[in-house]
């Protein structure tokens, strides 16, 4: 026996599991609908799947350049320029990572210094914070506020400093959905170049919004060179399990992103980057496609927790829902999520887990106040959630 208190060092403490663990964890315990973590329960397309077997048969089993076979770097390229009409070096501005969240890591190891500040927009993805926490940095926070979520630029502008290595932008946002407009981007941005920091944008529902089309902070005036954009494979190509990401940033900057991420992973799995060039030039139809069905599937939950006598605000993007518990009679989110897996048999997301973690957990009223679904499932998954939902009794809401 050892008197050393081994275990989880104190960087990571903090953060304890991950909430997407633990409710999917506890969706398969009580045999519940999952609305919780964000994967699609169906599968990729065939195109991208053969090309992917393809690439196995042909022996494609070793590792890849460090950064990106030379193939796949190329066609994020090209695609990069097709919807953002920006030209970038394959070779020496595009690092393909294995998922958008190894990319996060890797931006924040790569280019953030211990005492360096990054200012996160809450609610946010919950490896953000981690990710600061793992370089060595410094959380500021800013926050979406109900109920019309606007980017709050006056709370940005106090919460830049002399420190601030860089503004960590999610647009279409999880888990609020909302879509940044172009005014809100400008903002952000006039911001960024004030205080000479970094934008890290992470834009990995990029081709998932139902009204204004998302647009890149990177290619307003002054930001190309100053912001890292992250995206990914799994969210567009319904492929989560992949982990195939990528980021997108001027030399300088993929150079922090390579010198960390070689010693992450060195490569991602080389016949699944294969394979993601063909998913990249899918035709324009494809895209269409994705967000003809996601806008079907967006109306259904939308009708389904309507139904159920929830009010859900509706996403400009992305594939989740927030919706109030107000009215049920829970405390907080994470009472409401456990009742709703336990005794209703649907599990989403308790929203306060986008939010930094206090001391014991997170007590802050506004945080809880709301729930996430997910709607990346079959029309038949969520009408069955819906009718779990409908037998959930109301207490008058407020
Ligand atoms: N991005 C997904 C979500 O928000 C989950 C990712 C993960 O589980 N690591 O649901």
């Amino acid at each position: 026996m050892t008197a050393r208190p081994f275990g989880t060092s104190d960087r990571l403490r903090p953060f304890g599991e991950s909430v997407f663990a633990t409710i999917s964890r506890l969706a398969a315990r009580y045999g519940a609908v999952n609305l919780g973590q964000g994967f699609p329960n169906f599968d990729g397309p065939e195109f991208v799947k053969d090309a992917a077997i393809r690439a196995i048969r042909e022996g494609r089993g070793q590792y890849a350049r460090t950064f990106g076979l030379p193939e796949v770097t190329r066609a994020v390229a090209a695609r990069f320029r097709a919807t953002s009409g920006v030209e970038v070096d394959p070779d020496a501005e595009v690092t393909v990572t294995s998922g958008c969240t190894e990319a996060s890591a890797a931006v924040m190891l790569g280019l953030v210094n211990p005492g360096d500040e990054v200012v996160l927009v809450e609610p946010f993805y919950d490896s953000y914070p981690a990710c600061v926490a793992m370089a060595g940095g410094t959380v500021r926070t800013v926050r979406l506020r109900a109920p019309d979520f606007a980017f709050p630029l006056e709370d940005l502008r106090k919460a830049v400093g002399p420190r601030t290595k860089a503004i960590l932008v999610n647009t279409p946002h999880n888990p609020l959905g909302r879509v940044l407009t172009r005014a809100e981007l400008e903002g952000i941005a006039a911001i960024a170049r004030a205080a000479d920091c970094l934008v890290i944008s992470d834009e990995v529902y990029e081709e998932i919004w139902y009204g204004e089309p998302h647009l890149s902070i990177s290619t307003l005036p002054g930001m190309r060179e100053r912001t890292v954009v992250l995206s990914s494979l799994g969210k567009t190509f319904s492929l989560t399990g992949w982990k195939i990401g990528w980021s997108i940033a001027p030399p300088a900057l993929s150079a922090g992103v390579r010198a960390a991420h070689q010693f992450l992973t060195f490569c991602s799995a080389t016949p699944l980057q294969r394979a993601s060039v063909d998913a990249l030039s899918a035709p324009r139809a494809y895209y269409e496609g994705l967000r003809a069905d996601y806008r079907a599937r967006r109306d259904l939950l939308l009708a389904e927790l309507r139904g159920a006598g929830l009010d859900p605000y509706e996403p400009e993007g992305s594939y989740f829902v927030v919706a109030p518990h107000a009215g049920f009679g829970f405390a907080g989110d994470v009472e409401f999520v456990m009742h709703l897996v336990e005794k209703v048999g649907v599990a989403c997301i308790p929203c306060s887990a986008f939010h930094m973690p206090g001391p014991d957990g997170c007590k802050d009223a506004e945080a809880r106040s709301l729930v996430r679904f997910a709607f990346c499932k079959t029309p038949e998954t969520l009408r069955a959630a819906g009718e779990r939902l409908r037998s959930m009794g109301r207490v008058g809401r407020s």
